[in-house]
């Protein structure tokens, strides 16, 4: 996460002369070291010189816009900062903008203030005066409000950084499309255009031949040296040796198929499997869990959402997954859903060590294929669906709280989680069904739903999230409102 970079700006004016603004870029120094050296901060704060004027702004707006390894610009204004000269190069941002409020000392030293320090130290004025251009210009950002030495200011902005991470990957992000969407389904489609425009995905579409041509270059030796890492990471349980080698030859081969092109995600088909012998699904959960995004059926959102979520937190060990509605318990004062998918779980969050089993598949019309097999951890998590409404994209979040599973199913041998919904299983549904989210969601451990607020914020998409405090009525009321916003834009 460090190769990530924030530019730190800081805000003055040269009203107060050469000494001051020294002291503000010392300042500044022990602030970035600080956060630098602060293991809760993920990324690197790379501070800049103090800025004065308005040129000495722009240009660090375009050395931020031009850095391709620079995720965002972090501003606080040490001094004050007269706004008018912050304008042209707040309408030249073009990466994820935060505004800190903070200053350098905790508390007023009460013995010794006087008008040099008050020269010196301004950022709860001049901070209101930068407050005000942002939101006169209607520019996008995040505030966050605190000490900078303190442990809850640092999360959020770590928690911000990661969003704007997710938007750095995301405008990376490159989805291999094996084949088309399954059949008739509606919300695994959508309007690519938009989603190029807005998310900066590049959707690309092949045919299931082009990965066929792609397994007959597989070496036994490649195969060889994916079963041994098969052995070491999971247990095989099963005497098929025969269709693990082939999951192996299918992971190969896609895997140098996304490689070559600057894939990160990818999905799949069931329907159309051609002259492949098994669906992919050991193979698409080995994949998932060394950091592609997946989607089945066709689904190219939740392929790249994936991808971005696991980017985000990719130092981070609780697991992110692709992730299906798969059944309800509705038992009385203990309702849940059953998470899963019929093949494809990503081991990232099992609790258990997973395991290759091989079994029939009812649907696909294909040899039985090999998967992995586990109980996932408990935990709190998020689950995330992104659908088109037609006129633009709408994010739904759900917190949820996975529970240990408990039950054996002898007969269904996936990869479940069971996971307890917020505020309960029955507004959770209701409210995800009056949003319009969809079956297929990516689910984390790491990611909480403040980061896909800022996501979301970030990229100019609708959130809407689902918690603790919903209440049907007013959440269909922000459904309504978000409607019009939405036609508006
Ligand atoms: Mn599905």
């Amino acid at each position: 996460m460090k190769k990530y970079k924030f530019y730190f700006l800081i805000g003055s004016q040269h009203l107060y002369g050469d000494d001051t603004l020294k002291e503000v870029d010392a300042h500044a120094k022990i602030m970035a070291d600080g956060f630098n050296s602060d293991p809760v901060i993920p990324c690197t704060v790379e501070v800049l010189p103090c800025v004065t004027t308005s040129k000495a702004i722009e240009n660090a707006v375009i050395a931020a816009n031009n850095d391709p390894m620079c995720a965002g610009i972090i501003t606080w204004m040490h001094t004050f900062s007269p706004s008018k000269m912050w304008i042209s190069g707040i309408s030249k941002m073009m990466k994820p903008y935060l505004h800190l409020n903070t200053q350098f000392n905790r508390d007023i030293p009460w013995d010794t203030i006087d008008m040099d320090f008050m020269n010196l130290n301004q950022s709860a004025h001049g901070d209101r005066e930068h407050g005000y251009i942002g939101t006169r210009m209607g520019a996008r950002r995040k505030v966050i409000a605190g000490h900078w030495e303190d442990s809850q200011f640092r999360l959020e902005i770590a928690s911000w950084m990661r969003a704007a991470v997710g938007v750095f990957e995301s405008r990376r992000t490159r989805v291999l499309r094996i084949s088309d969407n399954m059949r008739s389904v509606a919300v695994t489609d959508g309007d690519k255009v938009e989603a190029q425009m807005k998310l900066g995905w590049e959707i690309e579409h092949y045919g299931v031949g082009d990965i066929i041509s792609e397994l007959g270059k597989v070496t036994d030796e490649e195969i060889d040296a994916l079963m041994k890492e098969y052995e070491e990471k999971y247990v095989i349980a099963t005497d098929n040796t025969g269709a693990v080698r082939y999951q192996a030859k299918e992971e190969i081969a896609i895997k140098k198929f996304m490689d070559e092109r600057g894939f990160t995600a990818f999905h799949t088909n069931f329907e159309d499997l051609q002259g492949l012998r098994q669906l992919p699904g050991l193979a698409a959960q080995d994949l998932m869990a060394k950091g592609y995004g997946f989607g089945a059926e066709g689904d190219w959102k939740v392929a790249a959402m994936t991808r971005i979520l696991k980017a985000m937190t990719a130092d981070m060990t609780g697991g992110t997954a692709f992730m299906e509605d798969y059944t309800y318990h509705f038992e009385p004062g203990n309702e849940m859903i059953m998470g899963a998918h019929m093949l494809e779980v990503c081991p990232t969050i099992a609790a258990t060590k997973p395991e290759i089993k091989v079994f029939p598949l009812g649907i696909g019309d294909r040899e039985d294929p090999a998967r992995l097999v586990f109980r996932s951890k408990p935990g709190s998590a998020i689950v995330v669906s992104l659908v088109d409404m037609g006129d633009g994209l709408r994010m739904i979040v759900n917190d949820v709280e996975c529970v240990e599973q408990v039950n054996d199913t002898p007969n269904l041998p996936v990869s479940a989680v069971l996971w307890k919904p917020l505020p309960c299983l029955k507004t959770s549904a209701e409210a995800w069904i009056y949003a319009g989210a969809a079956h297929h969601s990516v689910l984390s451990y790491d990611v909480t739903a403040e980061m896909m607020r800022d996501f979301a914020n970030i990229l100019g998409i609708e959130f809407v999230y689902i918690n603790k405090d919903t209440e049907i009525s007013s959440f269909v009321k922000e459904l309504q409102l978000n409607d019009i916003i939405r036609k508006l834009k």
